[in-house]
């Protein structure tokens, strides 16, 4: 009876003094994938119902092939983004940059319109970021007004903006493995810059406590960094729920309002809510 007193008091004073901070805090995931390898697995009602039990509202995805992405779209279209890759069939993440057909290829499907961004791709030298196909990537970028969603380390995202300072970049994963300095610098220097943190929870928050950098990362640029998953394996869909949860401890560890801004606000902002009433009305701030 004690306990079930100690419980009833709790819930008591929880719902008396509810701070906001209490309140389900809703994430946008910015960097999904349903790949070939993930129909198998799940349908479109099995990754809603993995966001539904972790209040990821929304999300961008792009898939190997695009036929994932357009799945997703079609069935939810209030729940996910649609951002086109350029894989398929043989073009991977090692020869894309080299393979001047993908040009006709994302031009086509960009026309058809919808899509917010060319990407998730990778430029794992960062002198390919040179390269005339990516120079043409980039040249769709702008004219589709667009981002790209690039998988790469801060040298290629110098490199790009070097020669088109005007184009969106969303920085995948803040560049992998870049110190949180480096990620500091690169969103100093270039305002079109936005990045996801997807694969960084550990760097974010090691041992559950925030690190002194990213904390100031994360403050000064708070308006410019998102979450994401990357589901690009179905490993990572069996564990969606914990990827979720280590990136809600470390929002905790933030301001409400600053935390706000990362889980949705400023992928809202940039991506849209696609109509959805949990999110309008909340991108203002
Ligand atoms: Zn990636």
């Amino acid at each position: 009876m004690r306990y079930l007193a100690l419980v009833f008091a709790l819930a008591i004073s929880a719902l008396s003094s509810a701070p906001r901070a209490d309140e389900p805090l809703p994430i946008f995931d910015t960097h999904m994938h349903y790949s070939a390898s993930a129909w198998v697995e799940l349908d479109a009602p099995g990754i809603l119902d993995k966001m539904e039990r972790v209040d990821v509202v929304r999300a961008l995805v792009s898939s190997t092939p695009d036929d994932g992405t357009l799945r997703l779209a079609k069935a939810a279209p209030k729940r996910f983004v649609p951002m086109l890759r350029p894989y398929h069939e043989d073009v991977d993440s090692g020869n894309w940059y080299m393979d001047a057909r993908i040009l006709d290829y994302l031009s086509e499907r960009l026309d058809r319109g919808g899509y917010v961004g060319i990407g998730e791709f990778h430029l794992f030298d960062p002198a390919a970021a040179e390269s005339e196909v990516v120079r043409a990537v980039v040249a769709l970028a702008l004219k589709h007004d667009i981002h790209l969603h690039i998988h790469t380390g801060f040298e290629a995202v110098e490199r790009i903006l070097a020669y088109e300072p005007r184009v969106k970049i969303l920085w995948a994963h803040a560049g992998m493995s870049d110190p949180a300095e480096i990620i500091e610098r690169t969103l100093d220097r270039h305002p079109t810059v936005v990045t996801e943190t997807s694969f960084r929870a550990g760097d974010v928050a090691p041992g559950g406590a925030l690190s002194p950098a990213w904390q100031r990362l994360l403050e000064k640029h708070r308006k410019r960094v998102m979450i994401g998953t990357d589901t690009y394996v179905n490993g990572r869909w069996v564990f969606y729920e914990g990827l979720v949860a280590e990136h809600r401890a470390w929002l905790r560890l933030l301001p409400r309002d600053i935390a706000e801004d990362i889980a949705f606000r400023n992928a809202v902002r940039l991506f849209g809510t696609g109509g959805l009433d949990r999110l309008e009305g909340r991108a203002g701030r």
